[in-house]
């Protein structure tokens, strides 16, 4: 494991199975898993005002406003287990998002190491969302046609319940992608301007993803 933080993010649209690598990526190195529609969903779950707040934008496949989304994610980086780095899921999705995160970093001496890019056409997105179950206990993610769980409806890592997302629908999908196109195509611009977006090609089957990330992660660390 590297001596300096190991921060990174992993960014592609809704379905590209950034939440199934991000699980492997951080397990490997070490480094918390945050993923901010998840910190978001749990907000709902326990009815806190962030998570009402938040409701009224994620049911609708909208972003939640960056001021909101910014100081979550502060918070859970001050938190002493992302002292050592953090694998950021979900976020940064709009360049505001991403000069905020930079700042925080910078304020630790920290410096983003890789930006990694999880590429899927898009006329997929909407079909892997459709197929998706996601456990109620933690999170993880199965897809009927990719990657099934062992018993239908269960999740394989803790037996919790498994559902359909709301927002997996097809018509908020769709959303979903647009506002990816609109806010978040911009970040990865923002990181390829700085030399540090690697591009994975998101279709392969997840074990070949996992090791082109792995690639990418060994050659960079
Ligand atoms: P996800 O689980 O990453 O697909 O996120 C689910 C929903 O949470 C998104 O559609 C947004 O409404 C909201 N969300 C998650 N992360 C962010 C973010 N970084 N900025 C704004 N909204 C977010």
């Amino acid at each position: 494991m590297a001596d300096r933080p190991l921060d990174l993010v992993l960014l592609g649209p809704v379905g590209a199975g950034k939440g199934t690598q991000a699980r492997r990526i951080a397990a490997r190195y070490g480094v918390p898993h945050v993923a901010s529609g998840d910190l978001l969903r749990s907000h709902r779950a326990h009815g806190t005002p962030l998570g009402s707040e938040a409701a009224r934008y994620m049911d609708r496949g909208a972003l939640v406003p960056d001021d909101l989304v910014i100081s979550m994610i502060v918070d859970r980086m001050r938190e002493p287990d992302a002292h050592h780095g953090i694998l950021l899921d979900g976020f940064p999705r709009t360049v505001a998002q991403a000069k905020a995160l930079d700042k925080e970093l910078q304020e630790e001496n920290r410096v983003l190491k890789l930006a990694l890019y999880l590429q899927v056409p898009y006329e997929e997105l909407v079909e892997r969302a459709a197929g998706r179950w996601t456990c109620r206990v933690d999170g993880t993610t199965y897809n009927y046609r990719v990657n099934p769980p062992r018993k239908p409806g269960v999740c394989d890592v803790d037996g919790g319940e498994l559902y359909q997302r709301e927002d997996d629908r097809p018509d908020v999908v769709s959303e979903r992608i647009k506002v990816y196109l609109r806010d978040t195509v911009p970040v990865l611009d923002y990181y390829r301007d700085r030399g540090i977006l690697r591009q994975v090609d998101g279709t392969r089957d997840i074990d070949g993803v996992a090791a082109d990330i792995e690639e990418q992660l060994e050659a960079a660390v």
